[in-house]
């Protein structure tokens, strides 16, 4: 047997030191736990600008959008969840027919799962793994998250202030992809991974070759469709801002824009302002090899036979601007892949389905937006996109908004986060039955032609209903019983 790495005896420590502490922490009545958050949400809070200096540091961020889309975030986490969490994992009684099964009843309850292994990305290097960590220290699991090596500050403050105040139901295995490699063989009792759909597919294989199950959320090409009645303003705006915000660093940062003909050219006009207008408020790409992807994808639509419309390659080791082509070429890598960067392709259409047909043309299924003055219009092609989300009007500000769920679809991932589905998959459920009748039941031993009858009289009366086949299927369960007593 191969000699395991210090790392993967270091991840294994960390889960085996959860594991410990999930009995007692899962033992606590739920309302609790919430109580417990609350105080570590206050804490969190209480070091509000510590915290948000910290991620502009690590990021490049202006101090207002770490505010704003980091620190504001965690605190509607917490408030979210510690609210409705114990409503939400309240028991649930089943239904169970009583005529044919009389006597019973059936509680379905949501048990933690136990240790969550959370992996990382640092694009939002907390408010995206606190989306998970919160619901799941709620619903009883203990919680060992893995940062992104880009932002292992970040990382390692929220576990110690989690720490603080909760004690040892949150860990941390510090370190880049070997790190989150280790934790999954460590075995924890669940993987929630954010991060590129590369590397979630190699943690989706990691996850089954262990038995474990893995919520996985992943990368995107999200795409703004403006139609012809679009509000000019807002849409140049709100899609200048979607574009843009943290260096289109967001896995729903739009990445193409598809426009109606009739106000093409108003549009593109509008959108290049607003977007040059934002040039100082963007930090500058994380990596270099983001910077590479966002390069390679400018040059690609370029040899495509696309046009400039503002920003275009970096000059020297400068910061890659603001950047909008317009370029009908759907197989260039600036359409096709992720970009990650401050870059959209722009694209004119003449009906509504054509650009349907080309917001859909991705592998990709994170979000889609729609444009319009027309709602129910917009709500209609809203339904149209194969995208996980659709929003009328704005784009990706609901993943602030914790009662929504957050979630992809192909190559995006199907996890969820947020929401209260999110905290189904957080949980299992387990059922209690406890069941009063006497004497036995119907189904059991010896089968007799009695039975048979019986069986034939509910399945008329599913089929049928009504009175009369009640009535018979009361009549056959009398014969049964007399047989069986
Ligand atoms: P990444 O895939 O490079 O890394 C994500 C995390 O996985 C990091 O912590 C990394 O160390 C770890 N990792 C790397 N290799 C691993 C392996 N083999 N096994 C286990 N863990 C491994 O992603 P990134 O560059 O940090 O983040 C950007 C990506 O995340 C973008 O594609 C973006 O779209 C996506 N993202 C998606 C969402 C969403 O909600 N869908 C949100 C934010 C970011």
């Amino acid at each position: 047997m191969a000699r395991k790495t210090k790392i993967q005896l270091k991840a294994e420590v960390v889960v085996q030191d959860l594991r410990d502490a999930a009995h007692h922490w899962a033992s606590l009545p739920v309302e609790e736990r919430a109580r417990r958050l609350q105080g570590a949400g206050r804490a969190i809070l209480s070091s509000a600008e510590e915290l948000s200096c910290l991620l502009s540091e690590e990021t490049g961020r202006p101090l207002t959008e770490s505010y704003a889309i980091e620190t504001v975030g965690v605190s509607d986490l917490f408030s979210y969840w510690c609210k409705r969490g114990p409503e939400l994992l309240r028991p649930r009684k089943g239904q169970i027919p009583a005529l044919d099964m009389p006597g019973k009843s059936g509680l379905i309850e949501r048990r933690p799962r136990g240790v969550v292994g959370v992996i990382a990305p640092w694009n939002y290097p907390v408010v995206i793994p606190m989306r998970a960590i919160v619901p799941a220290l709620l619903a009883g699991n203990t919680v060992a998250l893995k940062p992104s090596e880009v932002t292992p500050a970040t990382g390692l403050w929220l576990v110690e202030k989690l720490r603080s105040v909760l004690g040892p139901v949150v860990g941390i295995l510090e370190g880049d992809g070997r790190a989150g490699n280790a934790l999954i063989k460590a075995r924890p009792d669940m993987i929630v991974f954010t991060g590129s759909t590369a590397t979630g597919r190699k943690v989706a294989v990691e996850c089954a070759k262990q038995g474990i199950p893995c919520e996985a959320e992943l990368g995107g090409k999200d795409c703004a469709v403006v139609l012809e009645d679009a509000p000019l303003e807002r849409a140049a705006a709100g899609i200048a801002w979607g574009i843009l915000h943290n260096g289109g660093q967001d896995c729903a940062s739009i990445e193409r824009v598809v426009v109606h003909a009739r106000i093409a050219e108003l549009f593109e006009r509008a959108l290049v302002q607003k977007m040059r207008s934002a040039a100082d408020f963007i930090p500058d790409l994380a990596t270099e090899k983001q910077k590479e992807i966002v390069v390679r994808h400018i040059k690609s639509a370029v040899d495509a036979g696309g046009t400039i419309l503002t920003g275009g390659l970096p000059e020297g080791d400068g910061p890659v601007p603001p950047t909008l082509i317009r370029c009908s070429d759907r197989s260039c890598a600036a359409w096709t892949e992720e970009s990650f960067g401050p870059l959209a392709i722009l694209d004119i259409c003449g009906s509504d389905d054509d650009l349907m047909e080309a917001a859909n043309d991705t592998s990709y299924g994170l979000g889609t937006s729609i444009w319009t003055q027309d709602f129910r219009r917009g709500e209609k092609l809203a339904r149209r996109a194969k995208s996980g989300m659709a929003w009328v009007n704005n784009h990706g500000f609901s993943a602030a908004v914790p009662d929504l769920p957050w979630v992809g679809a192909s190559d995006s991932g199907t996890g969820i986060t947020n929401s209260p589905e999110a905290l189904f998959h957080l949980t299992v459920p387990r059922l209690i039955v406890v069941d009063r009748a006497k004497g036995v039941e119907p189904w059991w031993y010896p089968y007799s032609d009695k039975m048979l009858n019986l069986m034939r009289a509910a399945v008329e009366r599913q089929r049928k209903g009504g009175v009369r086949a009640t009535l018979k299927t009361l009549k056959a369960l009398r014969a049964r019983g007399k047989e069986l007593s």
